[in-house]
């Protein structure tokens, strides 16, 4: 079959437009499924660039400055080697041991403390104010061991400021190099609130600054309570130690908010900086995208398969209709039986296999004897009754699947019987007669036996004229006295036939 053909006939079809309207569809929920994938995983990236770019440049901003401040407190450190430095004078001194870091915006103090932990040398106070330190973390860490290098403290609230601050130390040690004291500068935590200030990072984003043992040292946005709290030995930390740097989402234990971090080692100091988004944040626009495309998407997919389905339903109403029609078309309405133009093919069909098989196909011809009379007297109505009840009677005559009986007119029947000879017919017009005598209308008064049949028969193999042989046997049952059956007598052999026979003879 042409392609053309083929697809013209698949769209009449009502499964054709089921299977369509359901997989169109699907088609584009799956494109629309995978379009919302992607544009999700855009914003993620988007996401993980901004944390990124963050981190790297918050981290070079306190590497930078730590930097600075320690080189401060290493040229303390060395210059206190200096000789005689002891013995001139505590102004001179000053000037000498430290530089202008001393004065650097978030510089807190800058301070020598001896080994007793007591201030000996004040950057910004001649004399040095009083003040001991012996109990803090950085004092003990220096005395307890050498060669600690950068101390980065704990953070604390300065006794000298009352400001919250971090302090970062060296340690000094005597020419004998037993413990000689520390180098004291703190930085005011404030250098990181402005550091961080700068960045939004959206509602519940947020970012941390930790020491390597889990202390928070800031947090913006900034909750008092947050600054030395520790997360050491939470999972999220044991993270955020096991690398140099990576990302993780983790649900916060502070307020239960699902964040992204991003994480950092800051240089090699035992910092550890994070920056945190949201992840709903992350997805927030996404998501109204989403939903948006979304709903637009099922209400199209719905509206598609909802139109397929009607379309398909009207055409398999359609399409049942017609079967309906043609099945009409063939029947008769009064008795339910096959009409003549059945009969008409269904003879074609048997003449084709009686000639195939050699097997004889025999008609009945089947009329109702003196009908008009009973519609005369009884009236039209229960000449119907008559004529069903002797459809039904003359289907009960026949016994094989491929019999058919027909109304061919008024109150004429055939009974096409194929692969049936004559021997057979005759059998079937006995049973008919006798059926007809159980025939009655009980509420006409018809009594059994009154109405009969004539009936006339005809066989043959190959015999264009079977039904007017039939007929013709008909009427001459109804000339011979009626209700019986007449055979019709066998034809001459066909010409061509003869000739053969001449031929072969
Ligand atoms: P015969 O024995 O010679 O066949 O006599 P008949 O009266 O049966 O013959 P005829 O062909 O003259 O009349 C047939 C009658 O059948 C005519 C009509 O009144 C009746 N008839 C035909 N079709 C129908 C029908 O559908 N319903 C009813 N009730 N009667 C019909
Ligand atoms: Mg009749
Ligand atoms: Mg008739």
């Amino acid at each position: 079959m042409v392609l053309p053909v083929r697809i013209a006939q698949a769209l009449r079809s009502a499964r054709t437009w089921i299977v369509l309207g359901i997989l169109a569809p699907t088609g584009m929920l799956v494109l629309s499924g995978l379009m919302l994938l992607d544009m999700r995983r855009d914003a993620w990236d988007k996401a993980e660039q901004t944390s990124t770019n963050l981190l790297q440049v918050i981290a070079r901003d306190i590497a930078r400055n730590v930097e600075i401040f320690d080189l401060s407190l290493q040229a303390v450190v060395e210059n206190l080697r200096t000789p005689g430095i002891d013995g001139i004078d505590p102004a001179m001194r000053q000037l000498v041991l430290f530089d202008r870091a001393a004065t650097a915006r978030d510089m807190g103090v800058l301070l020598v403390i001896d080994e007793h932990g007591d201030i000996a040398i004040d950057a910004s106070a001649l004399p040095p104010r009083k003040a001991n330190y012996a109990d803090r973390d950085y004092f003990l860490a220096h005395k307890n061991r050498a060669g600690v290098g950068l101390y980065i403290g704990q953070p604390l609230i300065s006794r000298l400021t009352g400001q919250r601050m971090i302090p970062f130390s060296r340690r000094v040690d005597k020419p004998d190099g037993s413990f000689g004291g520390v180098v004291l500068g703190t930085m005011n935590l404030a250098y990181f609130s402005h550091l961080f200030d700068q960045i939004g990072l959206g509602q519940d984003g947020a970012i941390n600054l930790y020491l390597r043992d889990g202390t928070r040292i800031m947090r913006q946005p900034f909750v008092d309570a947050d600054i030395g709290a520790s997360l050491a030995g939470t999972p999220i930390f044991a993270k955020f130690t096991s690398q140099r740097s990576g990302t993780i989402v983790k649900t916060s234990v502070r307020d239960g908010i699902e964040r992204y971090y991003t994480f950092t080692r800051i240089a090699d100091l035992p910092l550890i900086l994070n920056v945190a988004l949201s992840t709903r944040e992350i997805e927030a626009d996404w998501w109204t995208k989403a939903l948006v495309i979304g709903a637009a998407v099922l209400t199209l997919c719905g509206l598609a398969i909802a139109l397929s389905l009607l379309f398909g339903r009207e055409l398999g109403r359609r399409a049942a209709m017609q079967v309906e029609l043609a099945r009409l078309s063939r029947t008769d309405p009064l008795t339910g039986l096959a009409n003549r133009r059945s009969f008409e093919d269904a003879l074609d069909g048997a003449a084709k296999d009686a000639r195939r098989t050699g097997l004889p196909v025999s008609l009945l011809v089947v009329d109702a004897d003196h009908f008009k009379r009973y519609n005369d007297r009884y009236g039209h109505a229960v000449g119907d009754e008559v004529l069903r009840d002797l459809a039904r009677r003359l289907s009960a005559s026949v016994h094989r699947p491929n019999d058919m009986v027909c109304r061919v007119g008024g109150e004429e029947f055939v009974l096409l019987l194929p692969a049936t000879d004559e021997a057979g017919a005759l059998r079937v017009a006995d049973e008919v007669h006798d059926q007809m005598k159980g025939l009655t209308v009980p509420s006409a008064g018809i009594g059994r036996g009154a109405v009969t049949v004539s009936i006339g028969v005809a066989s043959g193999v190959d015999d264009p004229d079977l039904f007017r042989r039939a007929d013709a046997a008909l009427y001459e049952a109804k000339a011979t006295g009626r209700n019986r059956t007449c055979s019709a007598p066998v034809p001459p052999p066909r010409a061509e036939g003869r000739a053969l026979r001449l031929v072969s003879a």
